[in-house]
């Protein structure tokens, strides 16, 4: 078996670049050096404690899905508004922020929600999890028609992280929406995306679960979801093609 590895120093290899903007950007809150704060680790692997909360929170003024209240950590709040101002400098106005900070104790509810939910009958996410034939043999067939607590877990795993597993709750990470795109691959279609894919890492900002990447990240591509590790740490992860993990040495594989 293989030791895990220790996290190594960033590097800086990245090319000096030159940012130039249609909006008035506040360059002084993308650059955050390489504080730890912004480059705190939470996947599968690195768990948050129950007690793990942000140091200061700040709630969104920025569009957001269904004008729903989002909070974020600070300067990652401060980091967005002025990417978001540059995007509509640029002429794109289409997208909105559907979840930003979430609570330890937010997550153990919305887990709990969605175990009795699947545990109350056979949804469609249960049928894409097991596939047909398994429904088939181990419910219907029995005459049963709720999924027992065991699977009902599996499928939630499917979608939603065990609570201290989800990025969201360091307050430095998005998930965005379109008019016309939800939480699903379709994102990646729209002009907000390619805007994203070419300017996020000006502000500070990395898409975290690249497409190719889910054994490294242990998550699958999100087009939609967007850290903050600020500009220094964004430009080089971009320019070098990487994810966080791998920046920092602390890849799952
Ligand atoms: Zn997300």
């Amino acid at each position: 078996m293989e030791q895990p590895t220790l996290p190594q120093e960033p590097q800086h290899e990245y090319e000096t670049a030159v940012y130039v903007y249609q909006s008035n950007v506040d360059e002084d809150v993308l650059l955050t050096g390489l504080d730890q704060t912004y480059l705190l680790l939470a996947n599968k692997i690195y768990i948050l404690g129950s007690d793990y909360e942000p140091a200061s929170l700040s709630t969104l003024t920025c569009a957001t899905n269904g004008g729903k209240t989002v909070e974020l950590e600070t300067r990652t709040a401060q980091a967005l508004y002025e990417m978001l101002q540059e995007m509509e400098a640029d002429g794109v106005s289409d997208l909105a922020v559907t979840s930003g900070y979430r609570s330890y104790s937010y997550q153990v509810s919305l887990n709990n929600y969605y175990l009795n939910l699947e545990a109350s009958g056979i949804s469609a996410d249960a049928y894409r999890h097991f596939g047909a034939a398994y429904i088939k043999t181990n419910y219907t067939d029995k005459g049963l028609s709720a999924l027992s607590a065991k699977d009902a877990e599996a499928v939630v795993r499917s979608y939603s992280a065990e609570p201290g597993k989800s990025e969201h709750q360091t307050g430095l990470c998005i998930d965005f929406v379109t008019s016309t795109a939800g939480l699903t691959e379709a994102f990646e279609n729209t002009e907000a995306f390619a805007w994203l894919s070419e300017n996020a890492y000006k502000f500070g900002f990395i898409l975290r679960y690249p497409k190719g990447k889910e054994g490294v990240t242990g998550y699958t591509y999100e087009p939609w979801h967007y850290r903050f590790v600020g500009r220094e740490a964004a430009t080089d992860i971009y320019y070098r093609g990487l994810t966080l993990e791998e920046y920092l040495g602390a890849s799952q594989t």
